[in-house]
């Protein structure tokens, strides 16, 4: 008999679907992603290995992982439900009324310890972006969907393949060079100013001009009433040379900004 009900589907995409489930014996509810599997053996074998990576992973600010299983072609991933959706959908619910900066600090602080856990472990997530940040019951922050993610080694330090969503993508990966972690956090830049903001820090009408854009690190200034750290900190992650960028353990212990951070954790 099958371990779970299938109560709706809530995500649909490139990779198959994702399906809100309950456990039959606990009445426990979680996130079930539907992969396909490749027909081809290598690429199966590449589709394993994010679901082992993702079960590598425990830490309070990711999804949980809970178990992974094959039926039907399928590569099964069951996680843990956060049930307020995806920041994108929150920012988005917002409409014009900012949020709080209290709000601010404690969703980036616990991004910034999702990301630093995972980079402590040498995994890259390369597709940080709001709708890949999830709110769980709680109220707190969680970074998911680790379907782009990859593990550097060191034969092969640096990722080349551009996986990322346009808007989130670093300058120096529009210029060929290699993804690195301070590409991760460009990305989390970006989210920390779309939640500053609740709009893009690099938008344009053509890809040509996104680009320019975002290899001139060229943002519309931050609203005043934010705190001088927080200005500070976005100038710096989105520095155009990730070697000038923040490294998330520099946020998080060093940065003017890390005493407030570590506040809202
Ligand atoms: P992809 O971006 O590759 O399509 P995601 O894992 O990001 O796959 O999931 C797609 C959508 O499913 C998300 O935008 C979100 O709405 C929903 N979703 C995925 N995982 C969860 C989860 N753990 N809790 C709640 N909703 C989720
Ligand atoms: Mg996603």
């Amino acid at each position: 008999m099958e371990k779970y009900s299938h109560l709706r589907v809530i995500g649909e995409g490139s990779f198959g679907r994702a399906v809100l489930v309950q456990c039959k014996s606990t009445q426990e509810k979680y996130v079930l992603k539907e992969i396909q599997l490749p027909k081809n053996q290598s690429k199966q074998q590449s589709s394993r290995k994010e679901a082992v990576l993702l079960s590598t992973m425990k830490h309070p600010s990711i999804v949980a992982f809970r178990e992974v299983f094959e039926a039907d072609g399928l590569l099964c991933i069951v996680m843990e439900y956060c049930s307020g959706g995806d920041l994108l959908h929150k920012i988005q619910l917002q409409k014009s009324s900012q949020f709080t900066v209290d709000n601010i600090l404690k969703w980036f602080a616990q991004m910034c310890a999702g990301a630093k856990y995972i980079h402590d472990k040498r995994v890259l997530h390369r597709d940080l972006k709001s709708k890949n940040v999830f709110l769980a019951d709680d109220g707190s922050v969680k970074l998911g969907d680790f379907g782009s993610a990859c593990i550097l080694n060191s034969s092969k330090a640096y990722a080349y393949t551009y996986v990322g969503t346009p808007y989130y993508v670093a300058p120096e990966i529009w210029d060929n060079k290699p993804y690195n972690n301070k590409s991760d956090v460009w990305s989390l830049g970006c989210v920390l100013y779309e939640l500053c903001t609740l709009r893009h820090p690099f938008q344009a009408s053509s890809w040509k001009s996104l680009i320019l854009k975002v290899c001139r690190g060229a943002y519309p200034p931050l609203p005043n009433h934010l705190p001088y750290e927080l200005h500070y900190l976005i100038k710096h992650m989105f520095k155009t040379n990730p070697k000038d960028r923040p490294s998330v353990h520099t946020i998080l212990t060093s940065h003017r900004v890390s005493r407030l951070l570590r506040t809202h954790l």
